[in-house]
């Protein structure tokens, strides 16, 4: 997936103003992560995560320029999904699944996202291909792998990652683009580098056995720099576009 740079929109109040600095940084800083790395800055997709933050600030980030929103509950996206429809003067934007999916709300997550990040179990899988089917969609996921023993609750292990992998190539209605990932949180960014390269030694290993996994999920505020230097393609960033979660 291509990342649009953005026309910014117009701003009306200090929130706004504030809001539209955030996204301007970080945009900033993709670029020059991107970069560095010999990288195009527009294979980066900025997804804006925005659990807890109300539907007004995102309209109000969408008619600042965002183009993709990441959600971790499905009834809580659920809720802004309709807002945003029925108020963004663009509501031509990406709806991305990025918590983990409980299976009775699969049929919901289906009919809402473009792309769930949080695959994790060939159970999973086949739901989300049952309910992809009956509505007629090809239904884009990611794989979300679990690299650390402590912090992710959630994510399928790396021994068991290309069994699962097969077995979501064998479902007819699932496009499966790549593999996410979320490290423990650490205060010194480059801590989780390892976690980021090991990533993308996976998908590189997969792809030697003729897969094709273009997309890495990885990166949030504090360490989205060092994931583009190890090939993220798709950052998720919540507290340095929104400030800090009440
Ligand atoms: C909240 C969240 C993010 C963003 O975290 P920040 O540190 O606020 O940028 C990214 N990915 C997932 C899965 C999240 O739940």
């Amino acid at each position: 997936m291509k990342s649009e740079f953005v026309n910014f929109g117009n701003v009306n109040n200090i929130g706004d103003a504030i809001l539209l600095e955030n996204i301007k940084n970080v945009f900033r800083k993709i670029s020059s992560a991107a970069i560095r790395s010999g990288r195009n800055p527009f294979d980066v997709k900025l997804i804006a995560a925005t659990k807890t933050v109300p539907p007004e600030r995102i309209k109000a980030a969408v008619e600042l320029g965002l183009r993709a929103i990441g959600e971790n509950r499905v009834q809580e996206a659920k809720g802004k999904i309709a807002y945003c429809k029925a108020n963004c003067a663009d509501c031509n934007i990406e709806w991305h699944m990025i918590g983990h999916l409980q299976k009775n709300k699969v049929k919901t997550a289906v009919e809402l996202f473009d792309l769930i990040h949080s695959l994790d179990s060939i159970e999973l899988a086949a739901l989300l291909n049952k309910y992809a089917e009956k509505a007629g969609k090809i239904q884009k996921v990611l794989i979300e792998v679990k690299l650390s023993e402590e912090a992710t609750k959630y994510g399928v292990k790396k021994e068991d990652l290309f069994h699962l992998i097969e077995s979501v190539y064998g479902m007819s209605n699932l496009k499966l683009e790549g593999l996410m990932t979320i490290p423990p949180y650490f205060e010194n960014p480059q801590m989780s580098q390892p976690y980021y390269r090991h990533l993308r030694y996976l998908r590189d290993e997969v792809e030697k056995k003729g897969f094709k996994l273009p997309e890495l999920s990885m990166g949030m505020t504090n360490d989205y720099e060092i994931a583009i230097l190890e090939g993220a393609t798709m950052v998720r960033i919540g507290t340095g576009i929104f400030g800090q979660r009440k």
